[in-house]
């Protein structure tokens, strides 16, 4: 690989408990396979060969205590403890333009955000009048990322591009229509940060779709383009799984449990 070899961190913010059955479609087969499955939320950063890219925003405290999620610190703060200052980050990934991924972008203001077109005609097109679709949104949110566009601050994609040498942005669409993952180069091969194109391990590894859903099809094609870009199942990072942080180490002692190096 020539390509440069950069770091990744996954950083959590929040929390949610909940129950398996609410994780997948259709839940799970009886109540004796369901218990606890919490989601963890995490916003990622990238960083070598002189460039710094947040892979999205999280949401604040407010948000938080309004969809009562448990808000554990600030993701500026997060990005802080890695010596990351919000201000001065020039380039952002949105995934998709969900509140837990965009919320925050008002935090990064010398940000370029990288976006698929497909996500901004979602998140302002025909189906934001159904809660089904919406409910994952919030109009704020959206009209901000408007309002970055009409400043000149959005990139926009339509489908595979590269945003740096080693770094790409992948459309999977399924949770949303324009569901995007970053594949980047590492020392130890390609990793492919999945966002919610798979929430946990367990719902690319059994192909069972997480219940906030567009296209249950592309989710499910989805599994298979994770694993063609990146190196081996282990080179794939679930967008809400806690197990992140168990199966990769801390990058310090101080920050076990709320950082993980995916590098
Ligand atoms: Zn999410």
């Amino acid at each position: 690989m020539s390509a440069p070899q950069y770091e990744i961190y996954a950083i959590k913010y929040a929390h949610h408990a909940r129950r398996a059955s609410e994780n997948f479609i259709g839940g799970v087969p009886d109540d004796a396979h369901d218990g606890p499955m919490p989601l963890d939320y995490f916003v990622w950063l990238i960083r070598g060969a002189g460039c710094e890219i947040v892979v999205d925003t999280g949401f604040s405290a407010a948000t938080a205590a309004r969809r009562q999620r448990d808000h554990l610190r600030c993701p500026t703060e997060g990005l802080r403890l890695l010596g990351c200052d919000a201000k001065t980050v020039k380039e952002a990934v949105i995934t998709h333009l969900h509140y837990d991924h965009v919320g925050n972008f008002d935090l990064f203001p010398a940000a370029t955000y990288h976006l698929q077109d497909l996500e901004m005609n979602y998140a302002t097109g025909r189906h934001m009048g159904k809660p089904v679709f919406s409910g994952a949104y919030d109009v704020e949110d959206v009209v901000g990322m408007v309002r970055s566009n009409y400043a000149g601050r959005v990139r926009f994609h339509s489908g595979d591009a590269a945003i740096a040498d080693g770094i790409s942005v992948h459309l999977i669409g399924g949770h949303t229509m324009g569901l995007q993952v970053v594949r980047v180069a590492t020392r130890r091969g390609w990793v492919v940060v999945a966002s919610d194109a798979s929430h946990f391990y367990a719902n690319m590894e059994q192909a069972r779709p997480f219940p906030i859903v567009y296209s249950v099809a592309a989710m499910v094609e989805g599994y298979g383009r994770l694993r063609e870009l990146a190196d081996s199942p282990a080179h794939i990072i679930p967008g809400h799984d806690p197990l992140v942080l168990e199966r990769y180490p801390a990058p310090s002692e101080a920050l076990r449990g709320i950082v993980a190096r995916l590098d």
